[in-house]
C-alpha cells in the first residue's frame, strides 16, 4: 500500500478478471477514424502489459471526449488499434459499454486476453456526472447501471487514469465500493512523484506558468505561492499578458481586446491582487513578441506599438527565464510562453523547453499543450517527469483530496490487499 491505496504488487492477477479504468482521451482525426496523438495510450502500456502478462483477463474502460463540445466525442475503436500496435498483441474491441454484447465479450475472455469497451461516456450516468452537473456520492455511483452490470463480472478494479482522477464519475469512483481495488502503475508513478515534489521540492523551486487556461493558472499560482512551495513564478502567454495589463502596463490594443473577447476580464482584479501580494516572487515578461506581416517583431514594455497583439515573450524575457531555470533545483512548467504552434511566435516556448533540457534541476511538465511542446522541441526524454493530467494535477496542488484517491482509499480500507 502507498498513501493508503493498494498497488498491483498486492494482488495475484492470474486468472482474474480485472476491470481497469484508463485515460486514453486524445484529439480525434474524424476523417481517418484515428487519433491525433497517442501519448496517453503509450503512458498506460506498462500497466496493460503487466496485468495481461500476469495472465489476467483484462477489461479496459475509457472515455473519449464529451458532449460539451462534440469535437472529440467518439468511439474507442482507434484506441484499441493503437494499443494493439504498441504492445504487439491483439486488443479486442466491442461496440458496447455494459450491455449484453459487452458482458458476453467479457465472459468469453481467456487468461491474458485484453478487451477495450466502448466510450464510457456513452452511458448517461457517466456523462451527466461530467463537470458535476449531478452530484452522486460514491455509494450512489455504485448503484449506477455501468457499475451494477460490470462489477459482478470482475474480481479486481484497477484505476490507472490519474489524468481523470479529479472527476467524480461511476467508472472512476463507483467500483471501489464493490470490488478490491488498486491503482495502476501510471497512477502510482504520477501520484508519488507529485506528492513528493509538493512536500519538499529542492530549492530554488521555479514555476513557469503560461498558456491560455487562465483559471487553472491563477489557482495554481495562488496555491504554490500561498504554501511557500514556489520561490519564483515566471509568467508568459495569456497569463503574463493579463498580469501585465492588471498592473497597468501597456501590452497593445490587440492583446487587451483579446482578453475581453475571451471574457477573461474577471481575472484582472485577481491578477492585480496576486501580483501585489507576491511581487517579489511573480516575474512578469520584460518584453513581448508579436507578428506583423507574417514576421516576428519584438518590443520592450515602454515602447509597445499601439495596435499589436502580443503572442509571445521577447528576447530579454527569454534570457532572464533561461538563467532562472538554469539556477533552479526544481522547475515546474504548465502552459506555453506563446502561440508556439506558429513559427514566428514560438521563440519563448522553445527557449523555455530547451532550458529545461539543459538545467540540472528536476523538471516537471504538465498540461496537454505543454506536453505537445516538449515533444515538438524533442526534449521529452530529458525531462524529469511529464504529467499526463493537467486538471488533476492542479486540483492536487490545491490540497483537495481527489475523488478517485478517496475512492481507492475506501477500497483499501474495506477490502484491503490480497497479499499482505
Ligand atoms: P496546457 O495545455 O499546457 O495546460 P493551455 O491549454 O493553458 O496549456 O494553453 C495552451 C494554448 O495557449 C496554446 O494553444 C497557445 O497557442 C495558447 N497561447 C499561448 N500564449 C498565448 C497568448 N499570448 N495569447 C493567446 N494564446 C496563447
Ligand atoms: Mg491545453
Amino acid at each position: 500500500m502507498r498513501f493508503g491505496i493498494c498497488t498491483l504488487d498486492e494482488f495475484n492477477l492470474k486468472g482474474k478478471t480485472v476491470l481497469c479504468r484508463v485515460d486514453f482521451n486524445q484529439p480525434i482525426d474524424w476523417e481517418n477514424d484515428a487519433l491525433k496523438s497517442t501519448a496517453r495510450i503509450e503512458a498506460a502500456v506498462p500497466t496493460v502489459k503487466e496485468i495481461s502478462d500476469a495472465g489476467a483477463r483484462l477489461v479496459l474502460m475509457a472515455h473519449q471526449g464529451s458532449d460539451i463540445e462534440y469535437e472529440n466525442f467518439y468511439c474507442t475503436r482507434p484506441h484499441a488499434k493503437v494499443l494493439s500496435e504498441l504492445i504487439g498483441k491483439e486488443v479486442k474491441w466491442v461496440e458496447d459499454v455494459c450491455g449484453p454484447t459487452a458482458r458476453e465479450a467479457i465472459k468469453e475472455l481467456k487468461d491474458g486476453e485484453i478487451l477495450l469497451l466502448d466510450n464510457v461516456r456513452y452511458c448517461s450516468e457517466e456523462q451527466t456526472l461530467f463537470e458535476m452537473k449531478l452530484n452522486l456520492t460514491h455509494e450512489q455511483q455504485a448503484k449506477t447501471q455501468v457499475v451494477q452490470k460490470l462489477a459482478p463480472l470482475g474480481d479486481l478494479y484497477v484505476c490507472d487514469a490519474f489524468a481523470a482522477s479529479h472527476r467524480d464519475q461511476p467508472t472512476l469512483c463507483g467500483f471501489e465500493q464493490l470490488l478490491p481495488s488498486a491503482m495502476g502503475r501510471l497512477f502510482e508513478k504520477e501520484y508519488v512523484v507529485i506528492s513528493e515534489l509538493m512536500e519538499s521540492p529542492a530549492q530554488p523551486c521555479v514555476f513557469v506558468l503560461g498558456g491560455s487556461k487562465i483559471s487553472d493558472a491563477f489557482i495554481m499560482m495562488e496555491t504554490v505561492l500561498g504554501k511557500g512551495v514556489a520561490d519564483k513564478v515566471l509568467t508568459g502567454g495569456l497569463v503574463g499578458n493579463i498580469l501585465l495589463h492588471a498592473m497597468s502596463k501597456d501590452i497593445g490594443k490587440g492583446s487587451v481586446d483579446f482578453i475581453y473577447a475571451k471574457n477573461y476580464e474577471d481575472y484582472i482584479p485577481k491578477a492585480k491582487e496576486l501580483y501585489e501580494k507576491y511581487s517579489d516572487k511573480i516575474v512578469l515578461p520584460l518584453d513581448l513578441g508579436y507578428v506583423e506581416g507574417g514576421e516576428r517583431k519584438e518590443c520592450t514594455l515602454d515602447s509597445v506599438p499601439a495596435e499589436i497583439g502580443a503572442i509571445d515573450v521577447g528576447s530579454e524575457t527569454i534570457k532572464l527565464y533561461q538563467q532562472l531555470i538554469k539556477d533552479a533545483k526544481t522547475v515546474f512548467v504548465n502552459g506555453p510562453m506563446g502561440v508556439f504552434e506558429e513559427a514566428p511566435s514560438e521563440a519563448g516556448t522553445k527557449a523555455v523547453f530547451e532550458a529545461l533540457a539543459d538545467t540540472d534541476a528536476y523538471t516537471v511538465v504538465g498540461g496537454g499543450d505543454s506536453v505537445t511542446a516538449a515533444k515538438k522541441y524533442k526534449v521529452t526524454d530529458k525531462l524529469g517527469y511529464v504529467c499526463t493530467g493537467g486538471g488533476a494535477l492542479i486540483r492536487f496542488l490545491t490540497g483537495e483530496e481527489l475523488p478517485v484517491v478517496k475512492a481507492l482509499r475506501h477500497a483499501g480500507k474495506v477490502f484491503g490487499p490480497e497479499k499482505k
